[in-house]
Order: structure tokens, then C-alpha cells, then sequence
């Protein structure tokens, strides 16, 4: 898909071509959907005949753009549904302004960690958003700023990204 930091979710029968939106959701066999990032959170959703992926940065989970797929999920049959959040950078690591952190962690409380170091913790506000919504969620705990076998947007790798891949 070309990304955009949008709230847009498209259903996918493998049809398309790169569609312009943030996440995908398809219940075609053997389609893969994937999401590029370099330290946004690639989320993929899975239940019983329906897959989904996310691109997931700061603009994103505020935008909502993982509750909006699970909703199309639901919407699509899907009763139980398990998440999993890929490499991406850590609470730690994504130092925001002082003003871009109170904004952000009024919204979603979840993605605080301190004042003083003004970092946001994407992983934990994603986590929170989908808990609410009754979602299974893994972490695969990797961060990618820190692991060098990892893309980094903000350590220095402007070009290249992983990709997150889920397919019935
Ligand atoms: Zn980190």
C-alpha cells in the first residue's frame, strides 16, 4: 500500500494496486498484505478467516488506525482476534518536544513514561487501544533503534524498511 499516516483501512482481494491507505484487511487465501515501517509499529491481525495488517506511527494511534481495523475485522465476521506488533521503536527510544508529548499522551494515556525524558511509548498505547477492544496482543519486543539488524528511520536509515506480511 502507499502510506500515508492515514486512518484509512481498505478490504483487499489481491486486485489492487499499492491502494493508498494505512491498513489492509483481506479473507482471500493466499493474498499477503503488508505494511512497510522503520520504527512505526508494523500490527498484524489475525482470526478465523480474516487478516489484516497496520501501519502504526504516532499519527496513526491517534488517528486510531488499529481500532478502525479491528472494527472492519468485526465487521467482516471476525470474533477473536489476535495482534502482533512487530519491530518498531521503543518507549525509550521515540523522544518527541515536551509539547508533542503532553499532546500525544492526553490522548492516550498509555503512551507515557516520563516528563523529563519526553519519550513516547507507541508499543503500550497500541497495546492499550487493542486490550480495550478485547484483542489478544504479542509483542516481539524489538526495538528497532536499538538492534542494528533492524531498520532505523530515526538511527539513520531513511530508505529502507522492514515489512510486515500476513496471509490466510
Ligand atoms: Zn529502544
Amino acid at each position: 500500500m502507499h502510506q500515508t499516516h492515514s486512518d484509512v483501512v481498505l478490504v483487499v482481494d489481491g486486485s489492487e494496486n499499492e491502494p493508498t491507505c494505512d491498513a489492509l484487511v483481506t479473507q482471500s487465501k493466499g493474498v499477503g498484505v503488508a505494511a512497510m515501517a522503520a520504527d512505526c509499529m508494523p500490527v498484524t491481525f489475525s482470526a478465523d478467516g480474516v487478516v489484516g495488517i497496520a501501519h502504526v506511527g504516532r499519527v496513526g494511534l491517534v488517528k486510531g488506525i488499529a481500532q478502525k481495523t479491528v472494527e472492519v475485522m468485526f465487521g467482516l465476521g471476525a470474533e477473536k482476534i489476535t495482534a502482533t506488533i512487530g519491530p518498531s521503536i521503543c518507549g525509550r527510544c521515540y523522544e518527541v518536544s515536551p509539547e508533542m508529548y503532553s499532546e500525544v499522551i492526553a490522548l492516550i494515556p498509555a503512551t507515557a513514561t516520563s516528563a523529563v525524558l519526553h519519550t513516547l511509548d507507541l508499543q503500550a498505547g497500541v497495546t492499550a487501544q487493542l486490550s480495550a477492544l478485547g484483542v489478544e496482543i504479542r509483542n516481539v519486543g524489538i526495538c528497532t533503534r536499538e538492534n542494528p539488524e533492524y531498520f532505523s528511520y530515526r538511527g539513520g536509515d531513511v530508505i529502507e524498511r522492514q515489512a510486515g506480511i500476513i496471509s490466510l
